[in-house]
């Protein structure tokens, strides 16, 4: 069975057809859609999916385009979720709370305070959009803490035949299973049933230390604190660790002064580090006197904060990463090796490599699916050549087992990863099922899960084939 004939049908809810470009946060992605499509309620959401599909098109749900793959770029109808937002409370008192889809997780963290309740762990940034971060397994740090899908009790979806379900663990298992880490390859998440704990303090205790040390004692050094990450320059012996401990609210904030906070974060990790980034691309023989010079200026800090504001921050220099999920006790002799491979290919390298770590999680597509989890990235700021760097590594990540983020770049493709993942099988079985005519296929989609046409692995389209390592890709630009 080939592909349903696309109809040029105007779809309800849709701007004008004007085929506007598309990009994301890194412009390493960019697609020029036929139709966008703003839904004003889960209603209107299905109406749009319902006719997309009648009339042979594809849709593809979009976050706030912070993925660096193409996973959320759609050349035929992109459905946009910012008008499904905002919080509503459903049990507060044991933590249950619904989140519309679209909600910003800045506005999430907002709304929970509302209610007394906080998200449980969050990433670097807050700029995603709810089900857009779920959707690629978007996770913090911390030796005993699940990524952002661990929180998930409920999802509601648009199903391609436009009906609306709901899934969770107890209703519909294998496709809440598939779907809470999906790819919006299942289905359209309108809102999301969350469990919360209350409202809580973190106690941050941002620090250098010497990397062998932490490597040497990596499991114990990593449970130290509740959220332990750590940041290594290349070409210099140091970590820069941060802890981050768990406190009541009632003990009360010892926030920084707004002036050290704006220094810090605005004028030193974004401003000078955007100045010593640029010195360093123009000319990279300077690199490894910056890094060592950055890592001796930055002294101890110590504060405390609503958490929300300590595990989140703004990242203003934009950079292309690569993220892997490695087996945790695997990471000290991996980060070695990469360490090596910098040595041996003389790069040079301004931006930091980021460790952290999480807990072992049951959704099926999750990269820390059923194993204690560190995670490695790897980043390159946005002007400077990055293929090479990230394939290399890339190369040591993958003889580990390393299971790459879906929203960052990577070269792997569904025949590569169904091994990795013990319920790869299960979870194109279930896409299969809900999504029969590949309404939500994309030709990423296809690279990194399998065509959903004619079953098994075979590609939907013809640009699911492309290498994009050649960044040769017929409609989306993605070069690695
Ligand atoms: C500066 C920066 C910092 C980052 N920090 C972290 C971090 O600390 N930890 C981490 O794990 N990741 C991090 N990321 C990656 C980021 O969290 C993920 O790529 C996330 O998926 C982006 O969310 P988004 O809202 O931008 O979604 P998009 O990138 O727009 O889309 C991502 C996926 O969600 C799907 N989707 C969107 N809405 C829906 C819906 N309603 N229903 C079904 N599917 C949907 C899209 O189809 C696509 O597959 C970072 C990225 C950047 C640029």
């Amino acid at each position: 069975m080939g592909p349903a004939p696309r109809r040029a049908v105007r779809l309800p809810h849709a701007g004008p057809v004007r085929r506007t470009r598309w990009r994301n946060w890194s412009r390493t992605v960019s697609a020029q859609p036929v139709t966008v499509a703003r839904p004003r309620d889960e209603a209107e959401v299905a109406e749009v999916v319902t006719r997309a599909a009648a009339a042979g098109r594809t849709v593809r749900p979009v976050g706030s385009g912070h993925s660096g793959t193409a996973v959320a770029a759609g050349d035929d109808v992109s459905l946009d979720l910012r008008h499904l937002t905002g919080v509503r409370p459903v049990d507060p008192a044991r933590g249950l709370v619904a989140a519309g889809a679209g909600t910003r997780l800045d506005a999430l963290s907002a709304g929970l305070l509302e209610l007394g309740l906080a998200v449980a762990n969050l990433g670097d940034i807050d700029r995603q959009t709810l089900a857009g971060a779920l959707a690629t397994g978007t996770h913090g740090t911390g030796a005993a803490f699940p990524s952002l899908a661990g929180s998930v009790r409920g999802l509601r979806l648009v199903l391609a035949d436009g009906r609306v379900v709901t899934c969770s663990p107890e209703q519909r298992p294998d496709l809440f299973a598939a779907a809470v880490v999906g790819l919006g390859a299942f289905g359209v998440v309108t809102e999301v049933l969350l469990h919360c704990p209350p409202a809580f303090l973190l106690a941050a205790d941002e620090h250098p230390e010497p990397l062998e040390a932490v490597l040497d004692g990596f499991e114990e050094r990593m449970s130290a604190a509740d959220h332990v990450e750590f940041y290594w320059f290349p070409h210099t012996a140091v970590a820069m660790v941060k802890e981050n401990t768990r406190r009541p609210l009632a003990e009360g904030a010892d926030p920084l002064p707004r002036w050290r906070a704006l220094l810090d974060d605005e004028v030193l990790a974004n401003g000078v580090f955007a100045a010593t980034c640029s010195a360093g691309t123009l000319v990279p023989g300077l690199v490894p006197s910056i890094n060592r010079l950055s890592t001796r200026a930055v002294g101890r800090r110590r504060y405390t904060d609503l958490s929300h504001g300590v595990f989140t921050s703004r990242r203003r220099v934009r950079f292309r990463e690569m993220e892997y999920a490695l087996p945790r006790a695997d990471l000290p002799e991996v980060l070695r090796e990469v360490q090596r491979l910098i040595d041996r290919r003389g790069w040079r390298l301004p931006f930091p490599l980021e460790v952290r770590v999480s807990a072992p999680e049951d959704a099926w597509l999750s990269p820390a699916h059923g194993r204690a989890t560190a995670w490695l990235s790897v980043q390159q700021v946005a002007a400077a050549p990055f293929v090479r760097y990230l394939t290399g590594v890339e190369e040591v990540l993958v003889a580990a087992q390393g299971r790459p983020h879906w929203g960052k770049l990577h070269t792997r493709t569904a025949r590569d990863l169904a091994p990795l993942y013990p319920r790869f099988a299960d979870a194109q079985r279930v896409r299969r099922a809900v999504d029969p005519a590949g309404t939500f296929a994309s030709p990423h989609l296809d690279r990194v899960l399998g065509g959903v046409l004619g079953g098994g692995d075979a590609p939907t389209t013809r640009a699911g084939v492309v290498d994009l390592r050649e960044g040769a890709q017929s409609v989306h630009h993605s070069p690695l």
